[in-house]
Formats: structure tokens, sequence, C-alpha cells
């Protein structure tokens, strides 16, 4: 089938895998192996030289992982994909595959907290810098940038403000420096297309809605096979200089046989190889399961959302409501752009009652359960003053977006009249 004329409905469906060809199974095996048979000599030493591409041992690649792999390259209009253990692993891969000690990346704030510790302590231990800066002016990470600087990373719907990250723009500055934009989409697969703005890379955690059953934690990065690496040498060097770590390689030239996925290749075959953050086969096709119905899931997300955004604003004990859908102005603007089909499953809202409110409405949730998660196809709900961010100091809880008060929903597809009934009474019990 030639995948790019597909909607994502039927990729989500078909894309990377057709039937078995010796037994007919029609859903995707599990192959819960770890090591491949060669077929001969010259096989195997072509393998290893990357003449041809193929199994070696799982922690490289798996058939499983690879229908992941190729479903989601299919779906976001990328070039090819790597599935990886967790979100975590994604987003320190996506920087590790192009920044090493004393390079540096520039960052928007707006960040889910494990990533933010990873970028300011972590990367800054392994020698990386990361400059943080305020998404709402793309011309900071201009401003941010110099000789070092390797890439750009930001998330398109971040928690808690929701506000959509400028992609084009931000990308756009960024190619005139050489620079990828890298875009973790988690809260908004399938909803924004980040290759179609400009952004080069996208990072998921398949954790949250693309399995959407709460079952498995993966990881995925996708390249958009739309950033010319061998035009930034001097930028981008460790695509462009000899890798002594595979015979002297240069990725930019070694992968051109292969297609325009230099960044994807080395992620796997340098990163990948030394790391071991491999998904394991049973959880790709746990993920695979969940992905085949995220395009029914995620317009569902988004409208529950969008009735509870408009409930809340209903209610006198509710001072504020956080959702795409009630902004105005140049956030406004920029959903309207970035998303369609709905504008996703998450949202905040603040009680007027704060930290004591906040307690008693959590405890009394019935239907809702108290996780730190998001995007399962249950709903969800978290109050972050006195769990997430109860480390932090009050400013900087402020300076996240988190007030005493404040809830964080993930909306999942029950009937919203369920949903609905769950919150009134909770907000009735938190007076
Ligand atoms: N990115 C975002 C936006 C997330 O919300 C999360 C997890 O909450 C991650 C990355 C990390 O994903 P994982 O928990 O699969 O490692």
């Amino acid at each position: 089938m030639a995948d790019r004329n597909l909607h994502p409905e039927t990729l989500a469906l078909h894309a990377g895998w057709r039937a078995d060809p010796s037994t007919g199974a029609v859903a995707p095996p599990i192959y819960q192996t770890t090591s491949y048979q060669f077929r001969d000599a010259e096989h195997a030493a072509n393998l290893f030289s990357l003449k041809e591409l193929g199994n070696i041992y799982t922690r490289l690649g798996n058939p499983t992982t690879a229908i992941l792999e190729d479903r989601m390259t299919a779906i976001e209009g990328g070039a090819a994909a790597l599935a990886v253990a967790s979100g975590q692993a994604a987003s320190a891969f996506a920087i590790q595959n192009l920044a090493r000690s004393g390079d540096n990346i520039v960052s928007s704030t707006d960040l889910y907290g494990g990533t933010w510790n990873l970028f300011a302590n972590t990367f800054r231990d392994l020698g990386i810098e990361v400059r943080f800066v305020d998404p709402a002016d793309p011309e900071a990470f201009a401003r941010a940038t110099d000789d070092r600087t390797r890439a750009y990373y930001a998330e398109t719907l971040p928690n808690p403000k929701l506000s959509v990250f400028p992609i084009a723009e931000v990308a756009a500055i960024g190619r005139r420096f050489g620079i990828p934009l890298i875009m973790d989409n988690t809260s908004a697969p399938l909803l924004c297309r980040p290759f179609d703005h400009g952004a080069a890379i996208t990072v998921y955690s398949t954790t949250k809605f693309i399995g959407g059953h709460g079952t498995s934690i993966g990881g995925l990065i996708v390249d958009g096979g739309n950033f010319d690496w061998g035009a930034h040498p001097d930028r981008q060097p460790m695509l462009n200089t000899p890798d002594p770590s595979y015979h002297g390689a240069v990725w930019s030239e070694a992968a051109k046989p292969l297609g325009p996925i230099a960044y994807i290749l080395r992620a796997r075959v340098i990163l990948l190889r030394d790391l071991g953050a491999a998904l394991s086969p049973f959880n790709a096709f746990q993920i695979l399961q969940g992905l085949e119905t995220l395009p029914l899931r995620m317009p569902r997300h988004a409208s529950n959302a969008e009735a509870v955004a408009r409930f809340l604003s209903a209610r006198s004990d509710v001072t504020r409501v956080i959702h795409p859908s009630l902004q105005t102005g140049v956030q406004r603007e920029r959903a309207d752009r970035y998303l369609k089909g709905g504008m996703g499953g998450l949202l905040g809202f603040e009680l007027a009652g704060g930290m004591e409110a906040g307690r008693k409405f959590i405890d009394a949730l019935q239907l809702f359960y108290h996780v730190a998660n998001i995007g399962d196809a249950r709903s969800l709900a978290i109050h972050p003053a006195s769990t997430t961010h109860s480390q932090l100091s009050a400013d900087e809880q402020a300076s996240t977006g988190v007030s005493p008060g404040y809830v964080r929903l993930s909306v999942g597809l029950e009937h919203i009249d369920d949903i609905l009934a769950d919150l009134a009474q909770a907000l009735d019990a938190a007076q």
C-alpha cells in the first residue's frame, strides 16, 4: 500500500504490517526473541556494515517494534522512527544524538517536570547546557543561540499553561542557523502534525495518549527527513564528522543510500546500541493496540475536555479554567493554527478555596482516578501543590503556573454526563 496517500484512521490500522507471510496471522505477532539467525556470513557482514538493514539483536531493533516505528512514521508524515523504552529515553536520545559535552540547546521553559530535571540537572552534569527561554517570544530562541547551539526543544501543548507552542516561527528561526526544532508532541498526537510546520524531529511518550490503556511505558522519536544535516557541517558535527565508534562513518553520508534518515540511523546504531534503552517487543505490541484506535480517541478526549471546560467556567467556586478552547488573542490563534480536530484532553482549573479545597476535591472524586499520569482512556486528576510540585517553594510553584488551588485533569472517554456528575459532586464536597 502507498502509505502516504492514506488517511490517519487507515494508517493507524494498516501501516507497517499486512499479514504474517508464513502463518497468515492478521494481528502483528510479538517477536519475543533476542537474536536473529543470519542467512550466511555475507548477510551478517552486510548487516553489521549497514550495507543492508535488517535484524541483528533486539537491543538494536525488533520486527514487532518496527511495525510501531513504521506506523507512526506513516501517520506523522516522517522518514523513519526509533522506539525506545520510555518518553524520558526519547527526550534524552533526541538531544544526545546532536549535542555532546560543551554544546548547548535552547529549550522552552514550559516542560514536563521530568524533562525539566533531565535538562537542568542530568544534562548539566554531562556537560550539555540547556538554555531555557519563554516560548511566548519566539525570537528568544535566536537570542539564546551561539556557535555551540545544536537544537531547539519544546512541547506542543505543555502543562499547566496549555498554550500551544509557536512551532512554525521557532522552526523557521532554527533553519536560518542550521538548528532543528525537536517537538515533544505527547499531548497532541494526530491533532498536531509538527513536520507540516517545519519541525525536524518529534518525540513522544507513547505511555500516554498513543497507548491510551495505561498498561505500558514507551517512547518514540520520529525523524521528519526534512532537515539537510549535510548542509550544516559546522553546526551539526555529530552527523558530519567521522564517528570513531562506527569505523569512521560520517552519518550524513553513510545514510544517503538508505534515505533521509541520518539522524534516526545514528540514534539507533550509536545511542540505542550503547545506552540500551530498548522497548520490549511486548510493550511495542501493547502500544500498537492503542495506536489502532487513536484517531477515534483523540477527538473524544478533546470534545469531553471542551464540555468540562464550559461546565467549570460556569461554577462560582472555580476562579480560572485553562483549556485552549477558552483562550483568546495570540494563544487562540496558535491553537487554531496548530491543532486540528480538537484542542486536547488536558485541562487545568483553580478552586477558590485554595489548598484545602484542592485536597478535599481530589478525595471526593469517585470516577476520576487520582494519579500522576495523563492520556489514559479513563479520566484522571491530580492536585499538583500537594503532590508533583510539593517540593517546590510557593514562588517556584507560582512560576510553573501551579497555585494552591490548581487541579489538573486528563479528561477520558467516559460518557460526558458521568464525567460532569463526578466533578459536580466533588466540587460540592470541597466547599
Ligand atoms: N513528555 C511529556 C509531555 C510527558 O507528559 C511525559 C510523562 O509524563 C514524558 C515526556 C515522559 O514520558 P515517560 O513517562 O513515558 O518516560
